[in-house]
């Protein structure tokens, strides 16, 4: 459970709770079985959200859920790109732990979406998303090549390289869940209002793989496509470098999810403290 909190001017306030009040009466003579209280918070979620309204732009709520994975050595050394197998026992688990979260088990808001962040617990690295559905569609269906056991083969992670130029839905959800805002350094726009963009461009042979897309804004996007001079690089796990037409290189890294999940930082790379000793470039980008 979460609490939402709006300040907002007083006869603005009183308005809502007012319209929020009568609304809940009326579901209540609809329903005297469920109480105000409840009532009210699904009015008020229903007002904002508005699944009915088709009148207007379609806007998402999408939810993001973290789920570090379970039965991983906390002493092991720092994973590969990849790390462990992500088996069906713990998709299983995860399943579970969303059943038991809330009645009726956790699932998208009316007119949004759910994906759930798979994530290394020693890293904080991103391993996989899924949607409910997919999740659910894996635990029933179990591996490919052992149907119907536990084989502890590896049955989720990154979505497969397509050689498409646009990316599957499945390839936009994890560099966006993975990356959260452009990763230009410096900037902090929103992954939700960025481009998703080819690092090695597709006519020059890069392909349409999670390793090779990365959120950048429309204005880092436009630097990065027409501005001569600058280069760009990322490696298999997400850390990008920029290099600036004076030769100045920065390098920014998925935000990882080790401080939302209370988990230690893993080590800083040698580079990055090399930049945080050099200070702020001075290439105005940056
Ligand atoms: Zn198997
Ligand atoms: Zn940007």
């Amino acid at each position: 459970m979460a609490e939402l909190r709006v300040f907002l001017p007083r006869p603005l306030a009183d308005a809502v709770q007012d319209a929020i009040d009568r609304y809940a009466r009326l579901a209540h003579a609809d329903d005297p079985s469920r109480s105000i209280g409840e009532l009210s918070v699904g009015v008020f979620a229903d007002l904002v959200l508005r699944p009915w309204d088709t009148s207007r732009p379609a806007v998402t709520a999408q939810v993001t859920v973290l789920w570090p994975l379970p039965g991983e050595d906390g002493d092991a050394p720092p994973a590969e790109v990849d790390g462990h197998p992500i088996t069906r026992a713990q998709l299983r688990e995860l399943l579970e732990e969303l059943d038991a979260l809330c009645p009726g088990g956790l699932r998208a808001p009316a007119g949004g979406s759910l994906h759930l962040a798979l994530v290394d617990p020693r890293t904080g690295a991103l391993r996989a998303t899924l949607t409910r559905g997919e999740l659910e569609r894996l635990v029933r269906r179990g591996c490919r090549v052992h149907p119907a056991t536990d084989c502890g083969c590896s049955i989720a992670g990154r979505p497969p390289v397509t050689d498409r130029y646009h990316p599957s839905a499945a390839q936009r959800r994890f560099p966006t869940v993975r990356d959260r805002t452009c990763r230009h350094p410096g900037c902090g726009n929103r992954a939700g209002w960025a481009d998703l963009d080819h690092v090695v461009a597709h006519a020059e042979g890069g392909e349409t793989s999670c390793e090779n897309l990365c959120c950048l804004c429309r204005r880092h996007h436009r630097l990065k496509t027409f501005a001569p001079g600058w280069r760009f690089e990322m490696t298999p796990d997400g850390a990008l470098s920029v290099t600036s037409p004076s030769g100045t290189t920065r390098t920014t890294r998925p935000p990882g999810y080790w401080a939302a999940m209370g988990y230690p930082a893993p080590p800083i790379g040698a580079e990055l403290e090399a930049q945080l000793a050099a200070g702020p470039g001075e290439d105005p980008p940056f």
